[in-house]
């Protein structure tokens, strides 16, 4: 095996764009080869869900192309190019052009996952007009629902997560009617405590969002413009267009496939090191030290940690507390959610002006902590007490 073979990283959302800048501020000479599926635009994800109602088209979220970050990073960037086979022995990688027209083989040094999730498969919903109900993961996505809104008014947003609830913040700010369905019975009901689920639904609902929660929608019809709903408890709902933001899996099939330890994610440890000592993992895909986390913030650490340790100085990563601002400006919420499992229960304080809620473990310990309105302000001082995720 030749040293000089490329440093491969798959994948260029932040993750892997993260990861090449830390690499390169710490080492000049390594090639590096970023693969990517899409066509390698930088791009911020988060706002995907916060710029429809300041008019920001799909192509002012693009901030530089794949050119300009190749000659940015020095490196290599093979786009429209998907990853469809690793052989960990030779160390090669199969690799496929969009058009299948491509079959190449490509060698590297080190290898790194940085594959990012995909939108968790929908529930089984019938009837003859799931082509007008889309999904937003990434900026193409963004495009295929921002040009079928064109002349739209009513959309229905089926989950009231936290990208669902952006969604709704943004297109009822863009002028649109909002209709949102979920199965649980608050907003943000996996992240929340009801206290302050239910403050943010009043101010969403006063903006004009209207929520129907306990019941999924469980068929879509195609009408003459739009599209009728069908809940399952009977009633119904129409509309122009459907978005539905059900939440993520991460993309792990080809990290499996090659025999790499997999599980919500692909398993590393906190130098982000998979179960092959060559091949690493970070950003939406990768499961750390047992935290799968689809947030920018543990990405971005990741990113420091694991270019230390490509460049000679192992170095593990440690997530300490991570609050995670909801873009919903019409009520600004922070929520720093206790670790799945976690011990412990909600202490809520609320007024008109917002909720403060302290998820408490039985030694008293502050574990998590969930923020809205002018409470918002207690973040710096939560943050400080909270104990952090990893020890
Ligand atoms: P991705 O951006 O998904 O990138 C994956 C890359 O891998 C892509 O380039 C893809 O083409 C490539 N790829 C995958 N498989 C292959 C293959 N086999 N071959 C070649 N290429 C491949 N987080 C926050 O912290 N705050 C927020 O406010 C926030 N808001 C969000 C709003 C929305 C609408 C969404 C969708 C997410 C939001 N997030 C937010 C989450 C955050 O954006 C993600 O955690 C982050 O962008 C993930 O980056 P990533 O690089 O890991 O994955």
């Amino acid at each position: 095996l030749d040293d000089t073979d490329p440093l491969v990283i798959i994948g260029s959302g932040l993750a892997g764009y993260h990861l090449a800048k830390e690499f390169r501020k710490l080492d000049q000479r390594t090639p590096i080869t970023i693969i990517t599926g899409d066509d390698g635009t930088f791009y911020s994800k988060p706002l995907l869900s916060a710029s429809l109602a300041h008019g920001k088209t799909p192509q002012q979220l693009a901030t530089a192309s794949a050119e300009d970050m190749a000659r940015e990073l020095n490196a290599e960037i093979l786009v429209h190019t998907h990853v469809t086979n690793l052989e960990r022995d030779a160390r090669l990688l199969t690799l496929v052009s969009d058009s299948g027209g491509i079959r190449a083989e490509l060698r590297y040094s080190r290898l790194v996952f940085a594959t990012g999730a995909s939108c968790a498969s929908l529930p089984p919903i019938e009837g003859d007009g799931l082509a007008r109900l889309f999904q937003i993961n990434n900026l193409s996505d963004y495009h295929r629902f921002r040009t079928a809104l064109t002349n739209r008014k009513r959309v229905l947003l089926i989950g009231a997560g936290l990208i669902g609830c952006e969604f709704a913040n943004d297109l009822i700010q863009a002028g649109l009617e909002v209709e949102v369905v979920d199965l649980q019975p608050w907003p943000l009901a996996n992240l929340l405590p009801e206290a302050a689920g239910r403050d943010l639904q009043q101010r969403l609902e006063q903006a004009g969002v209207r929520f129907h929660f306990g019941a999924g929608v469980s068929r879509l019809t195609r009408t003459a413009t739009g599209l009728q709903a069908e809940l399952a408890d009977g009633s119904s709902i129409d509309a122009d267009i459907a978005l539905a933001a059900l939440g993520l899996a991460a993309n792990t099939g080809l990290a499996a496939a090659a025999g790499i330890t997999v599980n919500r994610g692909i398993v590393t440890d906190r130098t982000l090191q998979t179960s092959d000592a060559n091949v690493f993992a970070l950003g939406d895909c990768a499961e750390v030290d047992g935290h799968s986390l689809y947030y920018v913030a543990p990405l971005t650490q990741s990113a420091r940690a694991l270019a230390q340790t490509l460049s000679g100085t192992p170095t593990p990563v440690r997530y300490g507390c991570l609050p995670v601002a909801v873009k919903t400006t019409l009520r600004p919420t922070v929520v720093c959610p206790p670790k799945p499992g976690q011990q412990g229960a909600w202490q809520v304080s609320a007024n008109s002006d917002g909720v403060s809620a302290e998820f408490v473990d039985a030694d008293g310990n502050l574990r998590g902590f969930a923020l809205t309105g002018s409470a918002i302000t207690q973040r710096e001082t939560l943050s400080s007490r909270c104990l952090p995720l990893m020890d």
